[in-house]
């Protein structure tokens, strides 16, 4: 058998793959099982940060793997303790909790709310409003935050507590906070899956300020948006917001799982011993690639990203095919008149690989990107979406 009869025959079939198999690459450009080459403009969804194997990031991670793969949170371990300092000090936010994901850092985001609503609110003070469109996670719990019905047929019941408005409904926000017990707003800066939906920035302010008025928290989902990717560290950045309670994973440790819940001042403290836990959270492997990442998204480097997504967003401008361009930085999205897909496969074809967000052609290439793979990429995307 060959790989894909192999994983047919035995991985559930939950993915509906690409017909690929990806076997190598160096920075933003891979290879399949023949040697065919191509310009990876989505990064694992988000997640090698800085391309594939990039010489920085495997010398922090090999150099941890042969002092100490694994420690258990029983005891103290360097990387993981740096990385909570550095991502404290880049944010002024006071604590960080890691997990392996991003559900896992929304959980925790979710059970930081509740706890904080039920001692400052009342008991029954424990719903947390989303946003439809939204998506935050596969585990039941971050699935039925998820504000997308096609999400929640599979998992009935849901867990209850989860409330849904529509992204820059300021007054069905307001309405929810006089008629039910809310903990916390959480919002996406740019919905991801959703369709790279930049949400408005009045709304966002106003979502924040309402949350606060009511003594409620306001949390922001980074685990795609963040580290990077748009050109701030933060996506809330650009939205000059302050969240209570940031999430992020994805492109936070270049391609190894780790997820983080950041607690600003006022929740740093709701999460007590034994209060919650991960076997894997904080990996000192994991948190060593994810100090080589961080150490290097440094103002003069985030504006280098912002410089590239103007590049590549102009490339697209009146381009035939293209309806609309949406997104900040390296995160946007192409409203195409041929279906997203039919590009994304076309493109593929041509040596290019894309993702699709509901109806839109989504990039998310490394950070590091050199121009001129930036260019040609764009080149046969535009190529693919046009009419
Ligand atoms: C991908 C994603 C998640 C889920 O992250 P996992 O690591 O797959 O658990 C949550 N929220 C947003 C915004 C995402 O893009």
């Amino acid at each position: 058998m060959n790989t894909r009869q192999r994983d047919e025959a035995y991985i559930a079939h939950t993915y509906k793959r690409f017909p690929v198999e990806l076997v190598s690459g160096k920075g933003s450009l891979v290879y399949d099982e023949n040697g065919k080459r191509y310009i990876d403009m989505g990064s694992g969804i988000a997640v090698t940060s800085f391309g594939i194997s990039d010489d920085v990031w495997i010398g922090a991670v090999t150099a941890q793997l042969s002092k100490i793969q694994h420690t258990s949170n029983l005891y103290y371990s360097a990387p993981c303790a740096e990385l909570a300092e550095l991502l404290c000090k880049k944010t002024g936010m006071k604590k960080v909790f890691f997990s392996n994901s991003g559900a896992e850092a929304n959980e925790c985001a979710i059970k930081v709310a509740r706890e904080y609503a039920r001692r400052n609110l009342g008991e029954d003070h424990y719903k947390i409003i989303t946003l439809e469109g939204s998506f935050h996670g596969r585990t039941v719990t971050t699935l039925s935050a998820t504000g997308q019905e096609r999400y929640h047929e599979k998992v009935r019941p849901r867990t209850p507590g989860f409330l849904h408005v529509k992204p820059g409904d300021e007054k069905g926000l307001s309405k929810l906070f006089e008629t039910e017990k809310i903990a916390a707003v959480l919002v996406e800066c740019i919905q991801g899956e959703g369709g790279v939906i930049e949400l408005d920035a009045g709304f966002a302010k106003a979502a924040q300020d309402i949350a606060h008025e009511n003594g409620a928290l306001f949390m922001v989902d980074e685990v795609q948006t963040g580290n990077g990717r748009t050109g701030a560290l933060y996506a809330y950045e650009n939205f000059g917001l302050r969240p209570d309670v940031v999430t992020t994973a994805k492109g936070l440790a270049g391609g190894l799982p780790l997820g983080a819940a950041l607690l600003s001042e006022k929740v740093e403290n709701v999460l007590g011993y034994g209060d919650h836990g991960s076997t894997f959270g904080g990996n000192p492997v994991a948190a060593a690639g994810a100090l080589s990442i961080l150490k290097r998204l440094d103002p003069d480097f985030l504006s280098k990203v912002k410089e590239k997504g103007a590049f590549l967003r102009k490339k697209f401008e009146f381009a035939s095919g293209i309806e609309a361009v949406s997104g900040i930085g390296l995160m946007l999205g192409l409203k195409t008149v041929k279906p997203a897909a039919e590009v994304v496969a076309a493109a593929m074809e041509k040596g290019v690989l894309c993702l699709t967000a509901k109806d839109k052609v989504r990039l998310l290439p490394a950070l590091n990107i050199p121009d001129g793979l930036l260019a040609e990429a764009a080149e046969v995307i535009k190529e693919a979406a046009a009419l």
